[in-house]
């Protein structure tokens, strides 16, 4: 699960630190057609600018990084992950008797994880639901340049109402288990999402359906349309952002309606849930990898025979949703919702690829990951491109991710990242 890698917590550059990527090709993201013999200027933590480098006006005293016959593109933006749920949460239950749910277990286990998000090159991550508030603290370890990792965008526990989706709670135990949050009426998510705001948070996650391994199925909607809308007035007043899991079809058009920011997974979407988004402009993530990969991968999903008929149902349905609201314009975002064993953090590649075999263009694909992914969590003003001003989150690739999506995939890839202006990984060969 684990590789090696020399990914570093480099300290942020000053103002007047200048750094040039020479680069074989270009990709901004913006979409457009590479750009051969491109370079990314970098001024201070910014990108001054990018283009064929011969129209770059680069300081004498600039630190070039030659990537060489390599492939320039923004970093990867992974707009759905969690940092704490790994294979005793999805067999069908929490287990209380698992020493490995203590906190301290998963804090390990969260540092690990954000270093192989940043080796692989996703640059910003946003956590959808997690443990305590572990996400938190691991956000402020890495902006304090303690422990490598990228931008990260944390979450707390996950609100679901009573025998909602993150609900692990057999009804004769008290409290809250795992990665939920049990709350239960307007005046419960208002207070749930003012204790998360202390607890410093970006995000927070509400279940607006079930899924296949909770009290409550994926054709289930579980939280209230109301209740909902009251996590956004409140979230929105603190200038926070709201996702939902909403599987289910009135799920959907209760999230939809609520005014959630983004949507994750829309399973079973209808077209009265497709207009409700469009006409929100809201964001859909729709995380097709456990849909795709989670059957057939053996260690870590336990599922019994029922179960195991519902992913399919929802694998075929989470298609023909995901093609329709392409078709339609829906704007659609790569998220991973990665678990190990089963799929290992950082492999958010494996969304991108699933976006292009569902009909996606490479770069199509590519921009997702990217740009959209950017937009999604909020920071589109920020990331997702190569563009003057915006944050230098800069990764180098081996060969040409719009000729062949798999070079991602590579462990060698990607060589050289940067975040924020730092140069985190630098692996050319001496
Ligand atoms: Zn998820």
């Amino acid at each position: 699960m684990t590789r090696e890698t020399s990914v570093s917590a480099a300290a942020k550059p000053d103002d007047d630190e200048y750094l040039l990527l020479r680069g074989g090709r270009l990709f901004d993201g913006t979409g457009d057609d590479l750009v051969t013999d491109g370079a990314v200027l970098v001024e201070g933590q910014r990108i001054a600018a990018a283009g064929p480098e011969g129209d770059l006006d680069v300081p004498d005293d600039a630190t070039v990084v030659d990537v060489g016959d390599r492939t320039l593109m923004p970093g990867i933006v992974d707009a759905h992950t969690h940092l704490t749920i790994f294979n005793s949460r999805v067999r069908g239950r929490f287990r209380l008797s698992d020493p490995k749910n203590s906190l301290p277990y998963n804090t390990i286990r969260a540092m690990e994880s954000v270093a192989s998000y940043i080796d692989k090159g996703v640059t910003t991550q946003r956590e959808v639901g997690g443990r305590d508030f572990i996400s938190a603290s691991v956000r402020d370890a890495i902006e304090e340049g303690r422990i490598p990792g990228p931008r990260l965008l944390p979450s707390g526990p996950i609100l679901t109402p009573t025998a909602g989706l993150d609900d692990k709670r057999p009804y004769f135990v008290e409290g809250n288990l795992a990665n939920g949050w049990e709350v239960n009426g307007r005046q419960e998510v208002v207070k749930a999402v003012r204790e998360q705001k202390k607890a410093g948070v970006s995000t927070i996650k509400v279940d607006a359906s079930g899924a296949w391994t909770a009290f409550s199925d994926s054709k289930t909607p579980t939280m209230s349309e109301e209740e909902m809308a009251a996590a956004v007035e409140e979230a929105h007043k603190f200038g926070l952002r709201v996702a939902a899991h909403a599987q289910a079809t009135e799920g959907i058009k209760n999230a939809a309606r609520a005014g959630v920011d983004t949507i994750e997974h829309a399973t079973y979407l209808d077209e009265e849930g497709l207009e409700l988004i469009l006409d929100n402009d809201i964001i859909v993530v729709p995380t097709l990898i456990p849909f795709e990969e989670f059957l057939d991968a053996g260690e870590g999903v336990e599922m019994n025979e029922s179960q195991r008929q519902a992913l399919k149902d929802d694998r075929a349905a989470q298609r023909e949703s995901f093609v329709m609201a392409h078709e339609n314009g829906v704007q659609l975002a790569v998220g991973s919702d990665a678990i190990p064993p089963m799929v290992p953090h950082g492999d958010t590649h494996r969304e991108i690829r699933h976006f292009h075999r569902l009909g996606f263009s490479k770069s199509d694909a590519l921009v997702a990951a990217t740009k959209s992914s950017a937009e999604a969590v909020g920071l589109g003003d920020e990331i997702g491109t190569l563009e003057p001003d915006k944050s230098a989150d800069i990764i180098a690739v081996e060969g040409n991710p719009l000729d062949d999506l798999d070079v991602l995939a590579d462990s060698s890839n990607p060589t050289v990242v940067v975040k924020e202006g730092a140069v985190v990984k630098d692996e050319r060969p001496a």
